[in-house]
């Protein structure tokens, strides 16, 4: 009996989703079968639990479900007018507002890729993330005052307003002059560490990496992660999260290992993280398909986002909010539905909660 509701949720929800993407479809599609297929085994019970004080703190009211998914927000620029590229800082605010009143809380991009998530309970988290190190992105003005219309100084006023907004987002940079005043460089990356915020590599020189060589490829990201660990060099700080330019990956795929791993110039590279451009939510960490190394961003804007863009994924979960990720606030455990429990793929200690 329940297998036929469930088909007939899910047959009713593909009927009036129809003008979703394919892409959306496909998830929910997917999910909705696994759930049928899982219908069978109500053998499931809890494996022994080490610390059952724990679980007390874990509200499952609040429906915590780890195995969900987590936007990361791609942004280029800001600046007065909106386009393709391109974010007002009123639009920046609203994106900020409606993210918060949604319940949707930042983490930086190597908690999430490491499962450090400790994000309070009942929310969700959301990574996000500029790209080009354009001055709109950080900018100090003439009296020393940080642009408060600039990316960083609209943050810190969010996050100023809503303490428990946390200030995080990574600047991937690409070239010799992040966010093009020069004699601000230091300045501005030590602010960026020091405010718990973190900065990525974006590559040397923004090329596509689809007919790069071996050695090209390495020099592209060895030779920026120098550049600007070099200007790090007094902070315990590794530049190891790379943006791919346009989100090209090589052709072939004897060369895409060097995303990963290489060397130039005498100096090993490694990298945690490799974010694509484009459409879909991101996989939980704790979860089989989670790729470290093709991570998916979405397009923070509402121009030609094709129906995947920012506000598609939160209307979208706003409607499906067993498909997103929603924190039981406890990092040592990861709390999920019964239902979830085979996708999952655990690294390191951490025990797991079913209910
Ligand atoms: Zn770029």
């Amino acid at each position: 009996m329940k297998r036929i509701i469930l088909l007939f949720i899910i047959s009713i929800f593909l009927l009036t989703s129809c003008s979703n993407l394919s892409d959306i479809d496909e998830n929910s599609i997917e999910t909705g079968k696994l759930q049928a297929q899982i219908e069978n085994d109500s053998e499931i019970t809890n494996d022994e639990f080490l610390n059952e004080d724990l679980k007390e703190n874990i509200d499952l009211s609040l429906k915590p479900n780890e195995a969900g998914k987590i936007m990361i927000l791609m942004y280029h620029n800001i600046g007065s007018e909106e386009k393709e590229w391109v974010r007002t800082p009123l639009n920046f605010r609203k994106d900020m507002e409606t993210l918060y009143k949604k319940g949707y809380r930042p983490i930086s991009l190597r908690d999430y890729v490491s499962g450090n998530i400790t994000t309070e309970q009942g929310y969700t988290p959301v990574v996000i993330t500029f790209d080009d190190g354009n001055l709109n992105n950080f900018e100090y003005l003439e009296s020393g005052d940080i642009n408060d219309e600039s990316a960083v100084g609209l943050l810190i006023e969010f996050n100023e307003k809503h303490k428990d907004f946390p200030l995080e987002a990574t600047f991937f940079l690409n070239g010799e002059q992040p966010f093009r005043q020069n004699s601000l460089i230091l300045k501005k990356l030590s602010f960026i560490i020091d405010s718990g915020m973190d900065i990525g590599n974006h590559t040397k020189d923004h090329n596509s990496f689809k007919n790069l060589s071996a050695q090209e490829i390495q020099k592209q990201i060895g030779a920026q992660a120098q550049y600007l660990n070099k200007i790090l060099y007094v902070y315990d700080y590794e530049i190891n999260t790379l943006a791919l330019p346009f989100g090209e990956r090589p052709k072939d795929d004897e060369i895409t290992k060097y995303l990963t791993s290489g060397r130039y110039n005498d100096t090993n590279y490694e990298n945690i993280a490799i974010m694509n451009v484009g459409w879909n939510p991101g996989y939980s960490p704790y979860i089989k398909k989670f790729d470290n190394t093709s991570i998916p961003r979405i397009r923070a804007s509402e121009m030609k986002v094709d129906n995947v863009g920012m506000y598609n994924y939160i209307y979208y979960f706003d409607r499906n909010p067993d498909e997103k990720f929603i924190s039981d606030g406890v990092p040592g455990v990861i709390t999920i539905p019964e239902e979830k429990e085979e996708f999952l793929n655990i690294l390191g200690d951490k025990e797991i909660y079913k209910y």
